[in-house]
């Protein structure tokens, strides 16, 4: 038959809409069966699929030529110089600072590690080697080595938890000041604080630091991410293999677009990886 081309793209819709709606039916009728059969690696994936996050900058696991990934207790300090955003960065800090992080800097931290292709092994010795500065290795053992394996599904419901993209960090509890580490600067530090703190870190001209003091000013606490990536990552655009879907809306999405511009830069990432890759992890699941 002729179809004028015009009415090809409501002639397919209609097709598939019914074929949609048929298969919709027939998945209902064997929802529960599939879901609930645990021992199915298909069960859990649907159970979660309507909490799992997957637009921009869903989490990455960051990982080397050889599959390795290149976040390890052994990089973590550098990379996290060099490419993480400023939340993590303090997290970073006040971890390496304090030796230890209440418990929404622990998750905000722990599940970015993890979303980042940090390994159960690698986070454990990581916190481990900070916290045992002021507590004993029976304490940390006792008191957080379990939440570690929580979050990384070993413990519990075994749910495979995804980190926390930014709207989830902004709008989440403030943290208390100067006893907290969490949150994001952008939206919780008061602009002195934030001015000092940019200016402290060397983060672009003078110039690049009123701009993102003026969209935090104007509550553009995301855009005002992205102008900092943007000034800290000359040209990036014009970079190949970096993707900047996602910075400025998680976390995972600036350190894997950030990792992956300065392994183009230098031939190689701090963590000493070459021919970087951003593998995109399976199963995870919002908190
Ligand atoms: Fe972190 Fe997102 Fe805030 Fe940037 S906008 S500092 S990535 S929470």
């Amino acid at each position: 038959a002729y179809v004028p081309l015009a009415r090809i793209v409501s002639i397919v819709a209609a097709k598939f809409r019914v074929a949609l709606s048929k298969s919709l039916a027939l998945a209902a009728g064997v929802f529960g069966q599939v879901a609930h059969d645990e021992a199915s690696r298909i069960g859990p994936l649907l159970k979660s699929m309507n909490s799992q996050y997957t637009g921009p900058g869903a989490p990455n696991a960051v990982t080397g030529m050889d599959g390795e990934s290149v976040l390890t207790a052994a990089t973590v300090d550098t990379l996290a110089d060099q490419s993480m955003p400023l939340c993590m960065q303090q997290l970073h800090q006040g971890l390496k600072r304090d030796h230890k992080l209440k418990h929404q800097g622990r998750l905000q931290f722990g599940l970015f590690l993890k979303g980042a292709g940090m390994s159960l092994e690698e986070h454990t010795l990581f916190f481990q080697r900070e916290f045992t500065r002021i507590m004993t290795s029976e304490q940390f053992n006792k008191q957080y080595s379990y939440s570690i394996r929580h979050m990384h599904g070993k413990e519990g419901k075994r749910a495979s938890y995804t980190p926390y993209n930014c709207m989830k960090i902004i709008f989440g509890n403030p943290p208390q000041s100067g006893v907290e580490h969490h949150g994001c600067p952008y939206k919780h530090y008061d602009e002195q604080n934030l001015s000092a703190l940019l200016t402290k870190l060397k983060i672009g001209s003078v110039a690049d630091r009123d701009a993102i003091l003026a969209h935090k000013k104007d509550g553009n606490f995301q855009l005002a991410c992205a102008k900092h990536f943007e000034v800290s990552h000359p040209a990036a655009p014009m970079v190949d293999g970096v993707n900047l879907d996602g910075v400025g809306n998680h976390p995972n999405a600036w350190f894997s677009a950030s990792v992956s511009y300065h392994n183009a830069k230098n031939g190689g990432g701090a963590g000493g990886a070459t021919n970087m890759e951003v593998v995109k992890q399976e199963g995870a699941v919002a908190m």
